[in-house]
């Protein structure tokens, strides 16, 4: 499973949504840029961080294999993602970060990268999605 069919998943993500008011922001992290974070933290920073090590806790003694959120790649404990993509409400009491992993393949062509995540929740999660 990829995250996006678990109901936990889903109803902690709507959750999410309903707290901004239905706005959510979306980054792609990359190892380069979670490094650079540590330089001076701020408090987004934290959360997205929180964010990557809740996603790779997943990893530890999963009942099933966590793809990739863009194609059929199985992490594990030791094949961990490349680069995260993470969602985090528009609401500042809303501090939980949530996402999924990418594949190496999958990070590997940034060109366009941000449009095929958009597309893949547009697909499955939200069908009106709209990027302001
Ligand atoms: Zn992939």
């Amino acid at each position: 499973m990829n995250g996006l069919t678990d109901q936990k998943f889903i109803a902690a993500l709507s959750e999410l949504h309903a707290a901004g008011g239905g706005a959510m922001r979306l980054d792609i992290v990359f190892p380069d840029t979670a490094l650079a974070m540590l330089d001076n933290p701020q408090p987004r920073d934290l959360q997205l961080m929180a964010g990557m090590h809740q996603i790779l806790q997943q990893f530890d003694g999963a009942e099933a294999p966590t793809l990739c959120l863009l194609c059929d790649y199985e992490f594990s404990a030791k094949k961990t993602p490349r680069a995260f993509v993470l969602l985090t409400s528009t609401a500042p009491e809303f501090h939980r970060a949530m996402g999924n992993g990418l594949c190496g393949k999958c990070a590997r062509k940034k060109a366009g990268l941000h449009e095929r995540v958009v597309q893949y929740y547009r697909d499955h999660l939200f069908p009106d999605l709209r990027v302001l």
